[in-house]
């Protein structure tokens, strides 16, 4: 069988060469459309396959009904044998030499769905969500920020990948709307505290790694396990309100700051389809810990970018461009240290990576760096400025891996800012 990420791979689906969606992503979603229950699908180009319409012509071979679930939580949990094997066989039925779906107008009808037709939904049932803090650019701006240049990085932060477990209930696909959070404020002059609306709202830049396996609690994790365990990846904004996450930080770290909002992209990309773009991240000085250790190219170079329209601007201004790759700690590395002490992993885990900064000023991956703290304004177009965002605001990610000719890309994660009240 051919490789699904050979470069020469066509479709018999049109697909543009800027789509993010050739014949080597094919990425899991979910979507609803004609009125029926949400289903698993595939993007190709344009359009959305149908697996559930796949699976009941008896075209794919899973346990019955993996395909009609409304999350990929059952599928996730069938294992990489299978994960590889489906997406050899999708790659297959979409080939441009493969009669089997191509000359079948009636199937096609069914499963091949144009993606300006669907609704596309929260593509996981998420189990848990931790976030961590694993560049070293993103820690060091903002430690600069909040205490000087000579303690920037805490002495932890070179030894492991710094974490926190977040909330799992308001993890949402983009598209959904934000609504500012409120909450206990305390600017540095006033006496006391006060209750109301976040006045520093604030994205951050993120990948989420997808947990497609279960670890048992009490036992750690290899590299290789680790690896085997991400079924895939998704663009993640971790929604900040810095103000509130300021004053409660201290001493248990973020809580209600994080807690009201995270968005995700609808299409998990697949670590199968990224594995031609691993690479090594940064050198690790000092060497971690053995269990921490990685032997294996854990980074991926992928292109990221974030743009931002405020509600009077008609089209969005870029105020980011960096990539994945600078990331100190790996997803992998990630893993292994969250089940290190014996804590459990679930499928359906979600991994944000943390804020994704580059050593440029143009790769900053949150609003606190690229206005540092507020201080420095940025323009964004027809005299619009900011510092942080503002109501009506809509703020978009894009993430993809450039290849010779095709791309193979992650869509985009959006969200609207809301009023308060
Ligand atoms: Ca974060």
């Amino acid at each position: 069988m051919t490789d699904p990420n050979d470069p020469a791979l066509r479709s018999f689906v049109p697909v543009d060469p800027a789509s993010d969606f050739p014949m080597q992503n094919l990425p899991y979603g979910v979507f609803s459309a004609r009125g029926l229950a949400p289903r698993i699908g595939v993007a190709i180009g344009d359009y959305v396959l149908d697996l559930w319409g796949l699976e009941q012509d008896g075209r794919l071979d899973v346990e019955p009904g993996t395909f009609a679930a409304s999350s990929l939580n059952a599928f996730m949990t069938q294992g990489p044998k299978v994960w590889a094997r489906i997406r050899a066989r999708i790659s297959e039925l979409l080939r441009h030499d493969n009669d089997e779906l191509r000359d079948n107008d009636e199937l096609q009808k069914l499963a091949l769905l144009p993606m300006a037709q669907v609704e596309l939904h929260l593509p996981i049932a998420v189990a848990g969500y931790t976030d961590f803090y694993s560049s070293k650019e993103h820690a060091t701006n903002v430690g600069v920020m909040f205490r000087g240049k000579d303690n920037a990085l805490q002495p932890n932060w070179l030894h492991m990948p710094i974490g926190y477990n977040g909330r799992a209930s308001t993890v949402v696909v983009s598209g959904t709307k934000v609504r500012r959070p409120r909450g206990q404020l305390k600017p540095a002059n006033t006496e006391h505290p006060s209750f109301g609306s976040c006045q520093r709202l604030d994205f951050e830049l993120e990948m989420g790694a997808v947990i497609g396996q279960t670890s048992p609690m009490g036992e750690m994790l290899s590299e290789a396990q680790a690896q085997e365990m991400i079924f895939g990846f998704v663009l993640l904004n971790d929604w900040s309100a810095r103000d509130i996450q300021q004053w409660e930080y201290v001493p248990l770290g973020p809580f209600q700051g994080k807690a009201f909002a995270t968005s995700i992209s609808p299409w998990v990309v697949t670590s199968a389809a990224l594995e031609p773009f691993r690479c090594r991240g940064p050198e690790q000085v000092p060497q971690p810990l053995a269990y921490l250790r990685q032997a294996q190219a854990n980074n991926y170079d992928l292109e990221l970018e974030v743009g931002l329209r405020a509600g009077s601007m008609s089209k969005s201004a870029r105020i980011c461009r960096t990539n994945f790759k600078y990331m100190y700690w790996s997803s992998v590395q990630q893993l292994m240290h969250h089940a290190s002490s014996g804590c459990a992993m679930n499928v359906g885990d979600l991994l944000g990576s943390g804020t994704i900064s580059g050593p440029e000023k143009s790769q900053r991956g949150s609003l606190l760096e690229i206005s540092w703290n507020g201080t420095e304004p940025v323009q964004l177009a027809d005299g619009v400025v900011r510092t942080f965002l503002e109501d009506g605001d809509s703020l978009a990610m894009r993430g993809w891996c450039q290849s010779e000719g095709y791309r193979v890309g992650f869509g985009e994660v959006e969200g609207t800012i809301l009023p308060a009240d």
